[in-house]
């Protein structure tokens, strides 16, 4: 799941980008309006975290614009003022919740969690299984043949994105776009050195074989090889 946060407090930003990154999210960090705005009109986010004052283009305007552009993908509002006007007018320009600062770290990931059931992506089922592989969601676990298979936040997002896109062929750049953040360098390796190491904790000890390369294209995950 990757998340956009927009906020331009470094400690706030930081802390909530920290959090969320250990509860196994994959997130890019806008630290000012314009930049949040830029990743949120162009990116692919499965849900978005706004902080309504920013120094430049604020979180409403950013709302607008997304709702403007016809998407749907949830938005969490952060905002400092308690005023009722001020919640009104976030979930009127198209917000799905807000979270009052200061707020704990636990209550904003239950708030992304629910946001992300509702939402409109399949993402909700908790549990995930392709043949006797099975995906607990919320906990951030996986299992072959009810053996727990001990992944890096990482490699678990991998074999996620995998997963919910069961049969079909993923490009290294989609891989890398939904899996690593903004700040990734897809000139290197790194997509093929994690689905090694991947295919080695899912694959090597068990049987069907999940995850195949499709030369010259990508990687897919299916109980049958496409090739
Ligand atoms: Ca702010």
């Amino acid at each position: 799941m990757k998340l956009l946060l927009v906020e331009d407090e470094a400690k706030t930003g930081d802390y909530v980008r920290q959090g969320l990154m250990e509860s196994g999210f994959v997130v890019d960090h806008a630290r000012t309006g314009l930049d949040g705005h830029h990743l949120a009109l162009t990116g692919s986010y499965d849900l978005i975290i706004l902080d309504v004052m920013l120094p430049d283009v604020d979180g409403w305007r950013i709302v607008q614009a997304l709702r403007d552009a016809k998407s749907s993908t949830p938005v969490l509002f952060l905002t400092a003022r308690d005023s009722v006007e001020d919640r009104v007018k976030g979930l009127e320009l198209g917000a799905d919740d807000y979270l009052v600062k200061p707020f704990a770290f636990s209550e904003l990931l239950a708030r992304v969690r629910t946001l992300l059931r509702r939402g409109n992506i399949p993402v909700s089922q908790d549990q995930l299984q392709v043949a006797d592989l099975v995906l607990d969601i919320p906990r951030r676990r996986a299992h072959r043949q009810n053996t727990r298979i001990n992944l890096t936040n990482k490699e678990f997002a991998l074999l996620e994105l995998l997963v919910r896109r069961q049969g079909e062929v993923l490009p290294r750049s989609l891989i890398a776009s939904q899996v690593w953040d903004m700040n990734f360098d897809s000139d290197t390796n790194v997509i093929d050195v994690a689905i090694r190491r991947l295919r080695a904790k899912i694959d090597d000890d068990y049987e069907p074989k999940l995850i195949h390369t499709v030369r010259g294209m990508g990687y897919m995950l299916d109980v049958a090889n496409p090739e």
